[in-house]
């Protein structure tokens, strides 16, 4: 532990930790950059652990992503919040300034947006069904409405949906819609933002809200298509992608905060993907 200080040191703090590719990606920045850092990953107890991230910027950490469940937590280790972070109601990456000052972003929402840029996938006045009211589907409603794209959000608890298009409305054109009403729509772009994929699951949508042309976004990801992606391919979209550019574009986004420099994204995707990923579950415990 001692010698990891003696390099810039950044970490990505959960419970539970040990899947999280986040370290693979920054790893690989520092190589593409030629940085003298690392980046680790840290399993955080729910007790004190507002104390141990504190303790990891006091023995010289530089800066730290936060998931879950700890994302809507972290308030009130910051000294200051971007607004971002302020709206999303969530942050996921903690910047140390001069030692003594600790910044708290949300790099979620952006990198989301910056993913379906990236793809070319997005254009202003796009209907995006977001299904999903969690974490999630909460951090990328700001930067789609800021972009001037009308959201309409589903959730298999209803209430969720409501609460959340409420609290967005004054950002632009937000609605909720039940699952049983969603055919009575036609969406650009469906976003899954449940995580029902976790568990081997999909969300209970109608299947004729899916096109040939309908871009289908699955903020889950895995190796391999999710259940997600091939309901959608089955009923028709051609047009079909997983998480994984998002959680690149975040880190991303992450790493020019941290770094003033912007990564290469489409090398880090292409590297992520290719390479057989090793089964490294070795993270550090606090
Ligand atoms: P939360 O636990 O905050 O929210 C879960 C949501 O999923 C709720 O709306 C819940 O509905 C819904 N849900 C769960 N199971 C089902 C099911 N079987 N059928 C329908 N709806 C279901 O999780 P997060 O929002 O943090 O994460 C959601 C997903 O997004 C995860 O898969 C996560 O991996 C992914 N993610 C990807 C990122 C990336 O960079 N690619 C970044 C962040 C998240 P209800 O309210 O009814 O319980």
């Amino acid at each position: 532990m001692n010698n990891l200080y003696e390099k810039k040191i950044y970490a990505v703090f959960g419970n539970p930790i040990s899947h999280s590719k986040s370290p693979e990606i920054h790893n690989f920045f520092y190589k593409l950059y030629n940085l003298n850092q690392k980046y680790i990953k840290i399993h955080l107890s729910k007790k004190n652990f507002l104390k141990n991230i504190s303790f990891f910027f006091k023995r010289g950490g530089k800066g730290a992503n936060i998931t879950l469940p700890f994302k809507e937590k972290v308030f009130s280790l910051c000294h200051e919040i971007t607004n971002r972070a302020k709206i999303a109601g969530s942050i996921n990456t903690l910047k140390l300034f001069e030692n003594e000052t600790i910044l708290g972003d949300n790099t979620d929402g952006i990198g989301f947006l910056s993913d379906l840029l990236l793809k070319k996938i997005v254009k202003r006045k796009f209907n995006i069904l977001i299904i999903g009211a969690g974490g999630a589907a909460r951090g990328i409603i700001y930067p789609l409405l800021k972009f001037g794209c009308n959201i309409f959000i589903t959730n298999r608890t209803f209430n969720k949906a409501k609460i959340l298009s409420k609290e967005f409305q004054n950002f632009g054109n937000i609605e909720s819609i039940t699952l049983k009403n969603l055919n009575q729509m036609k969406f650009n772009i469906i976003v899954n933002a449940t995580s029902a994929g976790i568990f081997n699951n999909i969300p209970l949508i109608p299947e004729n809200i899916i096109r040939k042309e309908t871009i289908c976004y699955d903020m889950f990801y895995k190796e391999k298509n999710t259940n997600f992606m091939k309901f959608c391919k089955n009923f028709g979209s051609n047009k079909v992608f997983n998480g994984i550019g998002m959680l690149v574009n975040q880190a991303a986004h992450s790493f020019f905060l941290w770094n003033n420099i912007f990564p290469n994204v489409k090398k880090t995707i292409k590297f992520l993907t290719k390479k057989k990923i090793k089964k490294n579950n070795k993270s550090l415990k606090y």
